[in-house]
């Protein structure tokens, strides 16, 4: 099985409202949380975003009952304050990269406040990092959604080396030109990069990006990939759909009935045209409705027999381009109203609401025609919707040639939206086509929908994501008997052997009390065997205690490191050496009152004290309040490690505090430089043994037991496997 996904975008799937002081969840809009439903569903994964509410007037209570609630659901909330929410979402995102990524011209003040709102974009993707990082282990599969969170997969690997981390960009990706206007735009495309894979909805934003890497010479550009020292990240393309057997099947349930009955009638013996869209400069509402109004002027026939149905979502309501746009766009309407308008014709049905999925499906099956003209636009559902929508192959397209749709719907009567005679000539086209002649374009364009859905999309993305990437370093294997073989034949062949074993979940399973994972009669008899063996250095290199590996081990001729490399007893010694470390000497006192500070806040959480470590385990804690406490707790331990030569380590349930260089990796590369073997065998399982698989060389034999993403070349299922290769290897 492999690890569960952590889904990051800046909206979960379930929304919170306070209104009159009652909390209130609902479900979010949009396309991400139907897509991703299947993967949000299972309790495996994890959702990270921010659940729609400022942070400022919520409680304590409020923040805990909101994370409770939004557990159910397997999501996780980043809780912004008002002034983050300005800066970051109402700024930086979206009014310097979403018009600059949609080609519509940035307003000044917004300009003006690039590096205000730049440092709030910062701080939130810094956010969102330490979320995401308190949240998962390391080797997980992260997905990254949308221009909102680009820092964030860089601000992931560099924490997690390993993790497969993907992006998804739902907007166009501009071309070079006029993305290089941002001032940090660099640092953008340097966050996008840490991911594995990065996806777009198609081909030509895939290559604006990498044109764009190519300019700021951040790394070797092949087709589909960038090269970025032993990382490859994939670019490519990964066109949204929609649920097609959703919407087509959709004409049986009995809201939508009824409320195609009523359009029926209010509508009766019009051409009904429809626009559906988000009330967004980037949707060119104002153009089109120019376009209709000039197709009013210039054919007096076609008054009282046509009528246009423009439905505009309300969206971003907080922002001076948006409330600006709408009264703009309601002075026309109102405009061409009166103009044309008769006691019995209102040329224009304008409604600001958002519909309900019955109420839309109604809408699209009664349209005659939809007219979707995008100034720019990443893909464009309701192209999409439409046209699954259509009883047969009835209805007529017209679409936008900068609509991401347009790469598929190609059988669409195209548009220019730069040019406003094309689209008074697009719609003309339109209303005077034959039914019968567009069908069968309508037919082809059904097909590709319905092959190209919302869950090919989220699972081709899946499947790609959890592919193996680095260089020259294939997946890794599980240990087939021709290769113990193998192993064994070389191990029978070499004159010095080191051979680095872990101890929990390596040569004993897990036990629920620590103590009581003793070694079996018979791992003791064969690790006393290869041991005994000249030329063989066995080392059980383990984050226990160095009282648990005497008592176990001590008395075979084995060499032990204690406390990931804090204590080290070489076979033919009896005491215990310390590793000297460059910690402060006092570094405990200091930093223990802190673990325990934040330990008495979280109710379960304790701290262990090892002899060079601390722990604070949160494996029984409250959810909520212990990831609150750990994101802090990193934050504030990050200065201080540095000032007290520490490293801070997030283990299972657990952030360990211990000496820089005291890990396995470096007690391997020790035991390498003290031994000089020819053959080097290590097996590990857990997330401090990537350190060891890491410190060894590229020929040593690593295997990983269990699951997870590893280092490791091969891997063994359990302690018993383990067992039952070192027999064979112990057979010399
Ligand atoms: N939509 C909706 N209610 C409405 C109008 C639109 O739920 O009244 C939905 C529509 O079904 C579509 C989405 O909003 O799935 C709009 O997606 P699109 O890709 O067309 O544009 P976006 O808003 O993402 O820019």
């Amino acid at each position: 099985m492999s690890p569960g996904l952590i889904i990051v975008s800046n909206r979960l799937p379930v929304s919170v409202k306070k209104t009159e002081g009652k909390l209130e969840f609902f479900p979010s809009v949009g396309g991400l949380s139907m897509g991703l439903a299947s993967y949000a569903n299972n309790r495996r994964n994890k959702w990270i975003g921010w659940p729609g509410l400022a942070s400022d007037d919520l409680s304590e209570k409020e923040r805990q009952i909101i994370s409770d609630e939004l557990l159910k659901h397997n999501c996780y909330p980043v809780f912004l304050t008002q002034k983050q929410i300005d800066g970051f979402y109402n700024g930086y995102s979206n009014r310097l990269l979403w018009p600059l990524f949609h080609d519509v011209v940035l307003s000044k003040s917004a300009v003006e406040k690039e590096d205000e709102y730049w440092k709030v974009y910062r701080q939130v993707n810094k956010i969102y990092a330490e979320s995401v990082l308190a949240r998962s282990n390391a080797g997980s599969n992260i997905w990254v959604h949308d221009y909102h969170l680009m820092l964030l997969p860089a601000l992931l690997r560099a924490e997690r080396p390993d993790d497969k981390i993907g992006f998804f960009l739902h907007i166009p990706f501009p071309p070079m030109k006029g993305f290089t206007k941002l001032r940090d735009a660099p640092a953008l495309l340097a966050g996008v990069l840490g991911s594995d894979l990065v996806g777009f909805h198609i081909v030509p934003y895939a290559n604006n990006f990498l044109e764009s890497v190519r300019h700021y010479d951040l790394g070797t550009i092949q087709p589909s990939k960038v090269l970025l020292g032993d990382r490859v990240v994939r670019v490519t393309d990964f066109p949204i759909g929609i649920d097609y057997a959703k919407w087509r099947r959709a004409n049986r349930l009995w809201g939508v009935r009824k409320e195609y009955l009523r359009l029926k009638l209010k509508y009766w013996g019009k051409k009904i045209i429809i626009t559906v869209d988000r009330m967004d400069p980037s949707k060119g509402l104002v153009e089109r409705l120019v376009a209709y109004q000039t197709l009013l002027e210039q054919n007096p026939d076609l008054h009282k027999k046509v009528r246009l149905v423009m439905i505009a979502v309300p969206s971003r309501t907080d922002i001076e381009e948006y409330k600006r746009l709408k009264e703009k766009l309601e002075k026309l309407v109102m405009e061409i109203n009166t103009t044309f308008g008769t006691s019995n014709w209102q040329p224009v049905d304008y409604q600001y609401v958002s519909l309900g999925f019955e109420q839309l499906r109604a809408l699209y099956q009664r349209a005659d025609i939809a007219f979707i003209t995008p100034l720019r636009d990443g893909m464009n559902l309701v192209a999409k919707e439409y046209l699954a929508s259509r009883s047969g192959h009835s209805g007529v397209l017209v679409l936008s040639k900068t609509a991401g749709a347009a790469e598929e719907l190609k059988d669409s009567i195209m548009v220019d939206p730069a040019k406003p005679a094309s689209l008074v000539r697009g719609l003309k086209r339109a209303i005077n086509m034959p039914r019968k002649k567009f069908a069968k374009r309508v037919a082809i364009m059904q097909q590709t929908i319905a092959d190209s859905t919302i869950h090919t999309w989220a699972g081709g993305f899946m499947k790609s994501l959890r592919q193996n990437n680095t260089l020259g370093k294939g997946p890794t294997a599980s240990l087939s008997d021709l290769k113990q073989k193998q192993i064994v034949d070389d191990y029978n062949r070499s004159f010095k052997r080191l051979i680095l074993l872990d101890y929990d979940g390596v040569l004993a399973p897990f036990a629920s009390r620590p103590e009581d994972a003793a070694p079996s009669p018979k791992v003791k008899r064969l690790l006393g065997k290869l041991a005994q063996t000249p030329d063989n250095t066995v080392v059980i290199i383990s984050g226990r205690s160095r009282g648990n590996l005497d008592e176990w081990l001590g008395h075979l001729h084995l060499s032990l490191v204690a406390e990931h490399g804090i204590f080290t007893k070489k076979a033919a010694d009896k005491d215990w050496q310390t590793t000297p470390n460059t910690a402060s000497n006092n570094w405990q006192a200091i930093i223990a009152p802190v673990l325990e500070k934040y330990a008495a806040k979280t109710p379960g959480a304790f701290v262990e004290t090892k002899t060079a470590a601390l722990v604070w385990h949160y494996r029984k804690a409250n959810p909520y309040y212990a990831h609150k406490y750990l994101v802090i707790l990193k934050r504030v331990l990050k200065p201080m490690a540095t000032k007290y030569g520490l490293q801070v380590k997030q283990g299972n349930k657990i952030l360990e505090v211990r000496p820089l260089g005291i890990d396995k990796g470096t007690s391997a590369i020790a035991w390498l430089h003290s031994t000089s073997p020819d053959f080097v065998l290590a097996i590990g399982d857990d997330y401090t043994d990537e350190d060891m698989f890491a410190g060894v060389p590229a020929s040593a034999y690593t295997i990983k037991v269990g699951r997870g993403t590893t280092k490791a070349h091969y891997r063994l299922k359990n302690p018993a496997e383990v067992e039952q290769f070192l027999e064979k290897l112990s057979k010399k």
